[in-house]
């Protein structure tokens, strides 16, 4: 007893028991042992029994399928049924073992390659009938089966003729072992209470859940690997509604306790636009407009704002936190880095400075003293605006009065990070209102899944005078050229971004391909070549892209830590290697680095390998620079978890739910969530406690600890 309950996953808390079995660990799987643990934790992306039943077969192979021998189709796996002649071991070593066999119709060989002749003997005895599987192929004209897949006798029939489903494997894990493995998983899965409206599960002829599942492994023939097939609809829409309910939870959470009325507008607000050196874009205006409106009501504002990068989001910022201030309360805007973080500061600074409002920065590197004094600041109320990074969520820090949260998240924060500062607030006062910020140009689909029904604010239009930026696709042979070219440029001025890749999603070869790529620049350049990567401490970043920012430096080698944010107007050339290997969204992002001063501004995208849809993305980056398009093409021609970026982007990634095919589920399945919120918003009714199961299964569960926080 002792041994298993060690190898049980952790106990979250509250998680229903009935879920027990499918959170323990793969190692509890039959022949799924601490050696190939690793393996299947690579493939399912995770190392859970659910994780295992998450894990989708990608095709059949429908051994249903029976034919003569006469009949047997070239390249089509197929069962019949023979009896053997003769066996007949190869005249030399490299040639195969033939077992010669027929039926009625005709003769065919089955062919063994480095046999094993005591074996075969017993398998195929001569004279016997026996059941072969596998692919069927000519050779000089006759048909033969090479390495049956399954060998059987007449009572072994049904368990040979069957659909198999075919998992997505790894080097080291055979298909058998995963078949195995998600049997066993079968085996502890649950029946669990019904969660589902019955009307519209009847509506769609749905089955039930476990049923669902057994049928996502045992698939019925072709049409159960279809996005449309009953059973996967169900389970897409299970795992969709718990994410809605989880936001809708959240939302509700929120909204509902009181929020407070801030005054809006006002001579702060007079003072900041007069010290502005621009005027704000309509798109600005409007935004800034649905955020007084929030801001006026005595509910929470949860709102997204969402806009490219460069839309101008920080002003619109501002903004919002004035209105804070000018109600008596503190805000606060955190970045996801620290070099993101002093940005803010610096583009904040003059207008702060204007307005006569006292700000501070407050970073993990604030350590001792110095951050002690900082926090007392926070606390009493003296520093009226805080920018920081994550160091704003830790323990410790306690503000006098938050009213605003701005969380500029460039999509690297999750839905919990933004709960824990808006539980920064007070509560007595009102909480506090969120504005999150995202560059990501999430498609309408997308939206809805990342944030649920967040209202969104949407800077559409950019500042005025900005130049397109020329976007070339180039060879990676060509990289000899490319350098060259840069020289030439840099002589007259310019300043150029390098990025190198992710490299099979680890971070040393990341860098390794970064610094030799710097190796080549600097014995052509010396030292007016920097390099910067996510390995490097914070201040060593920062001095290196402080070098870049005053011009001490020319090119700056990069690995994609430079993607979010960080401006340097004089930058006008951005070269990607292996442009490839990125989505079109972080293209995107890096693109927008440049293009931002007075000059004509470059982006190289250097390819290696195309596909052809490879091809079709890059002339994508090629053509447009409008980042709702690109992203839409993208989710056309990718799917979602590539384009939020799933390793960094805190976004949920599903597991059976496919968009955009999914998109009707999707908008059903927030329809149900805002009518569970209107009824039921504890989840304290009857279909509660299977909506509760439901968000443990999905993990989800972080809305109910907010529930009960709340
Ligand atoms: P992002 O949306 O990427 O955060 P920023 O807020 O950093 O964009 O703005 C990018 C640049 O555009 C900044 O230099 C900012 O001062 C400038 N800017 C913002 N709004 C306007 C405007 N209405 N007209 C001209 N320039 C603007
Ligand atoms: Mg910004």
């Amino acid at each position: 007893m002792q041994a298993s309950a060690e190898k049980t996953a952790p106990q979250t808390t509250g998680r229903p028991f009935i879920l027990d079995p499918v959170f323990r660990r793969v190692t509890d799987l039959p022949g799924v042992g601490p050696r190939n643990a690793k393996l299947f934790e690579k493939i399912c992306s995770g190392d859970k029994v659910l994780d295992v039943l998450w894990h989708k077969p990608i095709e059949i192979v429908d051994r249903r399928f029976t034919s003569d021998v006469a009949q047997a189709p070239a390249g089509r796996i197929a069962t019949l049924t023979v009896t053997i002649d003769e066996h007949k071991a190869p005249p030399r070593r490299n040639l195969p073992y033939r077992v010669k066999c027929h039926d009625a119709t005709g003769h065919m060989d089955l062919v063994f390659f480095h046999a094993h002749k005591d074996w075969l003997a017993k398998q195929l005895p001569i004279g016997s009938t026996v059941i072969v599987s596998g692919k069927i192929d000519y050779y000089q004209g006759n048909p033969q089966m090479a390495h049956p897949d399954a060998i059987g006798s007449e009572e072994d029939r049904s368990a040979i003729e069957t659909v198999e489903p075919v998992y997505p494997l790894t080097q080291g894990l055979t298909n058998k072992v995963v078949r195995k493995a998600v049997q066993g998983a079968l085996d502890l899965v649950p029946t669990l209470p019904e969660w589902q409206n019955d009307a519209f599960k009847k509506q769609n002829s749905w089955p039930d859940w476990d049923a669902a599942v057994r049928t996502l492994h045992n698939p019925p023939g072709a049409n159960g690997l279809e996005l449309t097939h009953p059973a996967r609809m169900r389970l897409a829409y299970d795992e969709l509604l718990a994410g809605q309910l989880a936001l809708a939870m959240v939302r509700h959470h929120q909204k509902r306790k009181q929020g407070r009325a801030y005054q809006t507008g006002g001579a702060l607000r007079e003072t900041l636009l007069g010290a502005l050196p621009f005027a704000l874009t309509r798109a600005q205006q409007r935004a800034i407009g649905e955020i007084d409106k929030d801001m006026q009501e005595p509910i929470r504002m949860l709102r997204l704002l969402q806009g490219d990068v460069g839309a101008g989001k920080t002003v619109v910022a501002a903004l919002a936190m004035l209105n804070a201030i000018a109600s008596g309360c503190q805000a606060a805007i955190m970045a996801p880095t620290e070099i993101l973080a002093r940005q803010h500061a610096e583009s904040l600074k003059p207008w702060l400075e204007a307005c006569g409002i006292r700000f501070v920065i407050l970073t993990g590197r604030d350590k001792g003293k110095a951050r002690e004094t900082l926090l007392s600041q926070i606390r009493n109320g003296a520093a009226q605006i805080v920018i920081g990074t994550h160091a704003l969520f830790q323990e410790g820090v306690e503000f006098a009065d938050l009213g605003v949260a701005v969380i500029d998240e460039q999509h690297r924060f999750g839905v919990h990070q933004r709960l824990m500062l808006a539980a920064k607030g007070s509560k007595e006062k009102g909480g506090v209102d969120v504005l999150v910020m995202t560059a990501t140009p999430i498609p309408r689909t997308l939206t809805l899944t990342a944030y649920g029904d967040m209202d969104v604010s949407k800077l559409d239009e950019k500042p005025p005078g900005r130049k397109p930026v020329d976007t070339r696709l180039i060879a990676k042979d060509h990289l000899g050229q490319m350098i060259d070219g840069i020289a030439r440029q840099i002589q007259t001025g310019a300043r150029a971004y390098w990025v190198c890749p992710l490299v099979e999603e680890s971070e040393v070869l990341d860098l390794a391909a970064a610094e030799e790529r710097y190796e080549v620049l600097e014995a052509r350049f010396g030292e007016r070549v920097g390099l910067v990567h996510g390995k490097m401490k914070p201040a060593d970043k920062d001095a290196v892209m402080e070098k870049f920012a005053a011009g001490d430096i020319d090119i700056l080698v990069a690995t994609t830590v430079i993607e979010v944010g960080v401006n340097v107007p004089e930058a006008t050339i951005m070269v990607i290697e292996h442009a490839e290997r990125f989505g079109l969204s972080q293209l995107h992002q890096l693109r927008g680095r440049v293009g931002r001063g007075a000059d004509k501004s470059y982006c190289f995208l250097m390819y290696g390998n195309l596909t052809k849809t490879a091809k079709e993305r890059l002339s994508i980056m090629r053509d447009t620079e409008d980042g709702f398009k690109i992203a839409e093409k993208d989710l056309e021609l990718r799917g979602a978890g590539e384009i939020l970026g799933t390793r960094q982007s805190g976004m949920p990634v599903f597991r059976l739910a496919e968009l955009p095919a999914h998109a009707d589920l999707l908008a059903a399945a927030r329809d149900d969530a805002r009518l569970i919120m209107d009824k039921d918003p504890d989840l304290k009714g009857p279909r509660g406690d299977s909506l509760r199961i439901l968000l443990y299964l999905f993990e989800r569960d972080q809305a109910i600890q907010y529930l009960r926080s709340g």
